[in-house]
């Protein structure tokens, strides 16, 4: 039967009607940030959701069961906003460990020194953490913040507690960290066996001033690091699904020196694979990060909607999901941005 003919049916995982299986499962925990970074939100702030209208750590823990049990998700990721602003999120943790299911954390690790080894003994895997410089004057002026100092203590805290192997994610903006700082990122990741992702930059930035013609591409990443001398070759793992093209990075005698992602979403979109499901911080599913619909699964939660019930709801989202973002010149960038959404 074509996809096309099929609907999603009771008792299958999360299937879109282009044939697609989502069991990558993105759990946004709070829309919070303590950094304003440019390329996400306004200097000032975002408004923000009231705290009861956003997901409780029970909540979160029968959303998240569900998924695994029900829908066959495979792989959580807990995301936000910041996710270590939530108090309760070594215990949200606790609760998803047991799973059995692939647990990581997206954060900018500032408060993460004090909290890195209470996260893994409560059963957290692996980490990604935001650092897009080194240089602390740059890093001040993506993140509106002076706080790198705490970013690299929280790193140095994760990899003492085992929390790897650790990836570090950069979003590189033109002018700014798009030169030697990715360079010396790099060589500093490489050193320190951590592999370095290069995101580029989405139009998901609250205050839309993201423009196609200036973000910096995976191919000018490329080419500014063979300009450099890194030396890259394919990495030879499937790529099955990941945002991240991965590439193995070679010193000048053919030693191989680590492995670098590159995530290129806008110019080399990955749409015809992607795997992932999203949960707001709010409880809603989004199919795609630049989906312009969301699924309430919280309210109905909230009104005594059984399993059986979400799992249709969630079932039903995802089939809509479309065939690809859609990000040419007719598009209308979704309402939520990066921070509200959980990236
Ligand atoms: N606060 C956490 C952190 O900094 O990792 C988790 C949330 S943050 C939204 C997740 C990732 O999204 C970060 O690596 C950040 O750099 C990236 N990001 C935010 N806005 C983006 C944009 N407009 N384009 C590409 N990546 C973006």
């Amino acid at each position: 039967m074509s996809p096309s003919v099929v609907t999603p049916s009771a008792g299958t995982g999360l299937l879109d009607a282009h044939g697609r299986v989502a069991d990558d499962l993105r759990i946004s925990l709070t829309e919070r940030c303590n950094l304003r970074c440019t390329y996400c939100m306004p200097a000032e702030g975002l408004p923000l959701a009231p705290d009861d209208a956003l997901m409780t750590r029970s909540e979160i823990a029968r959303l998240a069961t569900l998924a695994v049990r029900e829908l066959g998700v495979r792989s959580i990721r807990l995301t936000g906003g910041e996710p270590l602003l939530r108090r309760d999120l070594v215990e949200i943790v606790g609760d998803l460990a047991p799973l059995d299911v692939d647990l990581s954390l997206t954060t900018n690790a500032v408060g993460l020194a004090s909290r890195a080894q209470a996260l893994a003994d409560a059963g957290l895997e692996r980490i990604n953490i935001s650092l897009d410089t080194l240089d602390p004057t740059h890093a001040q002026l993506l993140s509106r913040r002076s706080l790198l100092p705490r970013v690299l203590e929280g790193i140095d805290a994760a990899e003492a507690a085992g929390l790897t192997p650790i990836k570090i994610n950069a979003v590189l903006m033109p002018g700014v960290n798009d030169g030697d700082d990715a360079v010396e990122l790099l060589e500093w990741c490489l050193g320190r066996d951590f592999e370095l992702r290069f995101i580029e930059q989405m139009p998901l930035d609250a205050d839309r001033t993201w423009d196609h013609s200036t973000f910096v591409t995976a191919a000018q990443v490329r080419t500014l690091l063979e300009e450099r001398g890194v030396a890259l070759r394919p990495h030879p793992a499937p790529r099955d699904g990941a945002p991240a093209e991965r590439f193995d990075v070679y010193a000048a005698d053919g030693t191989r020196r680590g492995t670098i992602g590159i995530i290129a979403s806008i110019s080399e979109p990955f749409c015809a694979d992607c795997r992932r499901t999203r949960l707001t911080a709010e409880g809603t599913v989004r199919h795609c990060l630049f989906a312009r619909t969301e699924t309430d699964l919280l309210g109905p939660l909230r009104d005594g909607a059984g399993d059986a019930e979400l799992a249709e709801l969630w079932r039903t989202a995802m089939w809509g999901k479309p065939a690809a973002h859609g990000i040419d010149a007719s598009f209308v960038a979704p309402e939520r941005s990066m921070s509200q959404i959980g990236g």
